[in-house]
């Protein structure tokens, strides 16, 4: 983490972006960026972290740090994803206010000028919340819809409803946030989780500008998974109800048995229920173990206190390191 540096020197903006093969887009991103920047006015800083790109994605950031002294560039030591590579940013971002934002244009800049002016109203956290998802599947909206229902109910914390990563938030927010460095970064959950005033701002989602979306179902399914197991741990409970569930009716049917061989005496029959009941508390106790699983998986991660990530080098915005070192 590097300290704030002191005085005037620390901007009034900091935009941090996560970038990850996304060679073909980042200038249209920058461009559009400052443009915006320069609408909003104010001390800007824009934080990209290369989150291990296999194109040339660093030697763009550099270009563009060459040419913009706003420009901060953090390179991972290799590929982190997408949420590892947010709090790398937000650990390097130094500006009194945050405006997280993806590389790919999906998250559209003009929205920024709403956000600072929601802050401006005394807001610590300004989240833009999409009305509509262009170009996006059917599956991939009501798979979204539903896990948003699913996590209002069960995750402890009320999550707002289609809201991604795009979003402003005040220093102490942010300092907020940076405290919690467990390993599983279930992001939409840590955003809900400080707290905070926090208010909406509507946008409409564009469609990727370039290059392809990194998602796809399974790591939706993880992602969820890990949205679950980071926030509650509901699953643990409805295991040791299904076991206690199985186990009475199991008294039951075994009451059953009993009385029924006492009356018609034991024609031996029996072998489908048996097999039946055999195979269904297999499954129900391996599907036991692998919930109990995930847990302790995470336990393990988090147990093992590695850093979040590495940084292969920090270079920052030549405009703040200017003032820092004054002398050189
Ligand atoms: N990203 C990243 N690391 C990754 C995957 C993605 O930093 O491992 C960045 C990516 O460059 C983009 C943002 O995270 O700026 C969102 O990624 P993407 O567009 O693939 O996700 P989606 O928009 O589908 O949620
Ligand atoms: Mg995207």
């Amino acid at each position: 983490m590097t300290p704030p540096p002191d005085g005037p020197a620390r901007p009034d903006f900091s935009l941090v972006v996560p970038c990850y093969n996304e060679e073909a887009g980042i200038a249209a991103f920058h461009g559009r960026a400052t443009a915006v920047a320069e609408t909003v006015g104010g001390r800007w800083e824009i934080v990209y972290v290369n989150d291990g790109s296999k194109d040339a994605t660093l030697a763009r950031l550099l270009a563009l740090r060459a040419h913009d002294p706003r420009v901060a560039v953090v390179n991972l030591s290799r590929n982190f994803g997408k949420e590892i590579a947010l709090t790398a940013g937000l650990d390097h971002a130094t500006g009194d206010a945050v405006i997280v934002i993806d590389a790919d244009l999906q998250d559209p800049p003009e929205v920024i000028p709403d956000l600072v002016s929601v802050y401006r109203e005394g807001y610590d956290t300004v989240y833009a919340q999409r009305r509509q998802r262009a170009g996006e599947t059917w599956l991939k909206r009501t798979t979204a819809d539903r896990f948003y229902r699913l996590m209002q109910r069960i995750g402890g914390v009320p999550m707002p409803r289609d809201t991604g990563d795009f979003r402003l938030m005040s220093r102490r927010a942010v300092d907020a946030l940076l405290r919690l460095r467990e390993h599983h970064r279930f992001m939409k959950g840590l955003f809900a989780w400080i707290g905070f005033p926090s208010k909406a701002v509507l946008y409409d989602r564009a469609p990727r500008h370039a290059g392809s979306s990194s998602w796809n179902y399974w790591k939706l399914w993880n992602f969820a998974l890990e949205g679950i197991t980071s926030f509650t741990v509901l699953p643990l409970k409805i295991a040791t109800y299904l076991g206690l569930l199985v186990a009475m009716l199991a008294i039951v049917y075994g009451t059953v048995i009993v009385i029924r061989t006492l009356i018609f005496s034991n024609p031996v029959p029996g072998y489908p229920s048996l097999i039946t009941v055999i195979l269904f508390l297999g499954g129900v106790q391996l599907m036991t173990l692998g919930v109990i699983g995930e847990y302790l998986g995470r336990i393990f991660n988090e147990s093992k206190a590695r850093p979040l990530y590495l940084i292969e080098r920090y270079l920052p915005p030549d405009s703040v390191r200017a003032d820092r070192n004054p002398a050189g």
